[in-house]
């Protein structure tokens, strides 16, 4: 048997001139619109068509497009219409604000800003938003970081934000544009006019996180640790020096910190047999099993079964739970909510709350880590190998 092992070194160059001002962002990603109205609000548009004379777009002015066939049908304010492959909405001024509005949506009207991209895909139409860096961080913040409102809280969250934008400006450019709007990168619903969020952002400008080693680091968050974060390998199977655990005492007291859910013993049973559990034998069991610091296996017996598995499958908040048998039930007594890697939202709002500075917030939940303009980051190097065996 010979073992072909096939790698392949990609090296991804963010050297300091990768930084530029604009970012394409796939809006509403998770949807697949069939048709959009765009209303503009502020500055000045170009309506750009390929081989065709601009038309002028003003405040105030609609333009509304719809799939047709394959193509986009385009309705102007005088009534015109006409089909196109693609068109661009061309913000010509600093301050260009439109909203958008998606078919199937009522009420739900976002506001962004620069310019829209409009093309089919496969019979999918495609929204592109060509905005500036720091407004799509500051939209980012107002979308992730939930209810804090203090200001060195939401600066912690426009450092997070910005690493991910920098560390992620690749992740789409197989598809044309750098990322979408979905949680899958980063959540993001628009600009916001949150003067304390803007405000946030422009205090932290241009600042990210970075590693021991210079590299723009994950950065991970999530709501509520439960009391300790976890380490990254628990979740994601690859270990960094800089998501240690860390016992955190800001969150106790916070909305998710705690959890309870209550599932029938003999759906319990039934799970653990699906899993591959072979039964308790002869010897009842009583199924308890107490998590007072975070571990890898829950066991029935001497049966393991990952904490992160439990917790998919039952679409659990949190993989930091004890298991007791009462009667008929099983209940699960769990804390936090999220994967538990990186930065706890809530116990950063506590930190903010008493005082601590966002760079103490930052690195109280990354270990040795430098707050810093992003030019001095390193360029990322992405290993990937493949391994083939016949
Ligand atoms: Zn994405
Ligand atoms: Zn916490």
């Amino acid at each position: 048997m010979s073992r072909i092992i096939l790698s392949i070194l990609l090296v991804v160059l963010l050297s300091p001139g990768f930084v530029s001002a604009q970012v394409k962002v796939r809006v509403f990603a998770d949807r697949k619109p069939s048709g959009v109205s765009l209303l503009a609000d502020k500055g000045r548009f170009e309506l750009d068509i390929y081989d065709g004379t601009p038309t002028v777009v003003e405040p105030g002015d609609l333009v509304v497009f719809a799939m047709y066939g394959d193509r986009i049908a385009v309705k102007l304010k005088n009534s015109v219409s006409f089909t196109v492959d693609s068109l661009i909405v061309r913000g010509l001024g600093v301050n260009d604000l439109f909203f958008l509005r998606v078919n199937g949506t009522p009420g739900e009207r976002r506001h962004y800003s620069g310019s829209l991209k409009c093309y089919a895909d496969l019979g999918v139409m495609v929204l592109i938003n060509l905005c500036d860096q720091e407004e799509y961080v500051a939209g980012v913040v107002r979308t992730e970081g939930g209810p804090g409102r203090r200001i060195e809280y939401l600066k912690s969250q426009a450092l997070l934000a910005r690493t991910y934008l920098y560390r992620h400006l690749d992740r789409h450019l197989i598809d044309g544009y750098n990322l979408c709007d979905h949680t899958h990168c980063q959540a993001f619903n628009g600009v916001t006019s949150d003067s304390l969020v803007l405000r946030a952002v422009k205090e932290t400008r241009n600042q990210v996180i970075l590693a021991a080693d210079s590299t723009l680091i994950i950065s991970a968050f999530h709501s509520n640790c439960g009391g300790e974060t976890s380490t990254s390998d628990f979740v994601w199977l690859a270990s960094h020096a800089y998501l240690k655990k860390v016992n955190d005492p800001f969150c106790q007291k916070s909305p998710n910190a705690r959890w309870k859910k209550t599932i029938p013993l003999a759906e319990w049973e039934s799970y653990l047999k699906r899993s591959g559990f072979q039964g308790p034998g002869k010897t009842p069991l009583s199924y308890n099993f107490v998590q007072d610091k975070r571990q890898n296996n829950y066991k029935a017996g001497s049966f393991p079964i990952p904490f992160n598995r439990i917790r998919n499958d039952f679409d659990l908040k949190s993989s930091f739970f004890s298991v007791t048998r009462e009667g008929n039930s099983i209940i699960l007594r769990g804390r936090g909510y999220g994967h538990g890697v990186g930065l706890c939202q809530e116990g950063a709002m506590v930190m903010a709350a008493r005082g601590f500075l966002s760079d103490e917030i930052i690195k109280f939940y990354y270990s040795d880590v430098i707050i810093t303009d992003v030019k001095n980051a390193r360029p990322l190097k992405v290993i990937k190998t493949i391994n083939s065996s016949d």
